[in-house]
């Protein structure tokens, strides 16, 4: 019978698999005769000056059989008896779409943007020619904001099997088998894009579809149902139930939404920048060294601070990571960070943000539900004019942001399309500027020496989650109004995150399975 046990290593003796094995065959009793193990979980602690990495470890007995990594999801064939229509191929949309084919129905993926492989050329526009393709970019296209996203996995569900099985799922289209294990698992950017495309094959190759550059832009509706969605080509689509799983950046949707009178919701969200430090700064607070060890991952950190009622916090840490351009129209900035698998950049950034209330609309409140969606365009098209109404991003050093005054210089960022130095004080709502200044100074203290001339901050990271809430029914998943249309994951408010969406996408789709056969 296997157990399991907890061991704790110097960063050395992590190096030697047999110190694994040696310490503990020493940990078993004497009765226990040692077969085999597997590492189930590991994290690093740094909190002491010496570094240890810890490992729970499943040992199993000799000759005791041991059970496969993973379990192997069978995706069968499905016909077209029932057909879901899916707008959105993000992680929601497409993990709803293998729950559909498990569940015998056929999904028919509607997604505004491009394949992975030809939305790289709209990502080098950005970066190159400051050109946003407003249905192909950092958010909209296959695998949604997903694909091109840092990849980290951690997620606040705190089921626990759900999110192992999106993991295992992961792992089964191509993502290492390490994110099983590691305490923060992570893809990093230049793995995902493989990962979505296998996802996608196989919903095809079960006979569900998918069509890119298929912009769905109405809804034809029939008292509480939908009929048909129509895409921006003339095209209508029609299914016997309707997920929308378009994400935090299709403000299109949410506009529709309030314009056919379908019932959406204003719903808090966070706003702030991102703080991009040297990587070996981080390294050097975080391990307590000049020179971090190869065998140490790029540091990360996670702060935060209160100030009276409201929050500061990071967000989204990137350790050797770059800030990327995640504008989703022309005539705006929109900041988010991601890092290759290796994290081997010189940078760390993180966006540190603030959360936004109702009453922190002011004169936005005019837009109803909308109202958070005017806020944030607001501030995204304020940078981008103080940027020169380009994809040049507002920076500033940030010990000039807390002493409010402009940069004289700015030194290098990871931000591709160039920043340029502006008070980015003037440019947030005082309410985020404020709370902002007031944490950073905290976070001097707790973490000495991230208050640094070296650190830059780049604005705005505006997109964290939904502005919008629309709602459901608590049970069965489907929108409060409409029986047939179910608001799925980050956009629909939600979800936050890959995990926290696709898991909620595999609700939303055994929802609507138990709803289809009953
Ligand atoms: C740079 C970056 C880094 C990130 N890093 C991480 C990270 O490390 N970890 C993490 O958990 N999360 C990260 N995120 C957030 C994460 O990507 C999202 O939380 C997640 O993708 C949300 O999934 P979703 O399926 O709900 O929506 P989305 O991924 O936003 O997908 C929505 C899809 O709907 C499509 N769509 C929109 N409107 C229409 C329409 N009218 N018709 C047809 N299709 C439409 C879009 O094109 C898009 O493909 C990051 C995001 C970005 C941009």
């Amino acid at each position: 019978m296997a157990i399991d046990k907890e061991l704790s290593l110097t960063l050395a003796e992590a190096e030697k698999v047999s110190v694994i094995e040696i310490k503990l065959k020493a940990m078993l009793d004497a009765g226990f005769r040692f077969g085999a193990y597997r590492v189930i979980r590991r994290s690093i602690d740094a909190r002491g000056r010496s570094i240890k990495w810890n490992y729970k470890i499943r040992v199993y007995a000799l000759g005791e059989e041991i059970p496969p990594e993973i379990e192997i999801r069978v995706f069968p064939a499905v016909g077209d008896n029932k057909r879901v229509v899916i707008v959105g191929a993000g992680p929601a949309g497409l993990f709803a779409a293998l729950q559909c084919i498990e569940q015998g129905i056929k999904p028919i993926v509607l997604e505004r943007g491009k394949d992975v492989q030809q939305r790289r050329r709209d990502l080098a526009a950005i970066h190159k020619e400051h050109l946003v393709n407003e249905d192909s970019n950092y958010c909209f296209g296959e695998g949604g904001a997903g694909t091109y996203s840092d990849g980290k996995l951690y997620t606040r569900s705190t089921k626990r099997g759900d999110v192992r099985s999106i993991l295992e799922t992961l792992v089964q289209f191509g993502a290492s088998n390490e994110i099983l294990i590691d305490a923060h698992p992570h893809i990093g950017t230049n793995k995902l894009p493989k990962i979505i495309a296998a996802m996608r094959m196989q919903v095809i190759e079960s006979g569900g579809e998918v069509h890119f550059q298929s912009r769905v832009v109405d809804f034809q509706l029939n008292g509480n149902t939908i009929e048909a969605v129509r895409l921006a080509d003339g095209r209508v689509v029609k299914g016997d139930a309707y997920i929308l799983a378009t994400g935090h950046s299709a403000r299109d949707i949410f506009e529709l939404l309030y314009k056919k009178q379908i019932a959406i919701e204003f719903k808090p969200f966070a706003l702030g920048v991102r703080a991009e430090h040297p990587q070996s700064l981080v390294d050097s607070l975080q391990y307590h060294c000049s020179v971090r060890p190869d065998t140490l991952p790029a540091a990360s950190y996670s702060l935060v601070h209160q100030v009276g009622e409201v929050g500061v916090y990071s967000f989204c840490m990137c350790p050797g990571g770059i800030i990327a351009p995640c504008a989703t129209a022309q005539n705006e900035i929109v900041t988010n960070g991601w890092s290759p698998s290796k994290r081997n950049n010189p940078w760390a950034n993180s966006g540190i943000v603030v959360p936004i209330h109702w009453q922190q609309m002011g004169g936005f409140q005019q837009y109803g539900p909308l109202a958070g969606l005017h806020y944030q365009k607001s501030v995204e098209q304020a940078c981008w004019l103080a940027g020169g109404s380009t994809q040049i991003a507002p920076a500033q050093r940030l010990t000039d942001f807390v002493a409010q005054r402009k940069s004289a210089s700015i030194g290098r960022t990871s931000y591709q399309p160039g920043v340029e130095s502006c008070d980015i004080n003037k440019l947030l709502p005082e309410h985020v500027a404020f709370h902002l200044r007031e944490g950073f100074k905290a976070f001097g203290k707790k973490m000495r020496g991230y208050l640094s001339e070296e650190a830059m901050i780049v604005a705005p990271e505006s997109r964290t989650s939904s502005p919008v809430r629309i709602p459901r029914d608590a049970e069965r998943l489907n929108h409060v109004e409409l029986t047939n249309l179910y608001p799925c994951a980050e956009g629909a408010g939600y979800a936050g995150g890959i995990v926290s969406a696709a898991i909620d996408g595999e609700r939303v789709a055994m929802s609507i399975a138990a709803s289809l056969f009953a």
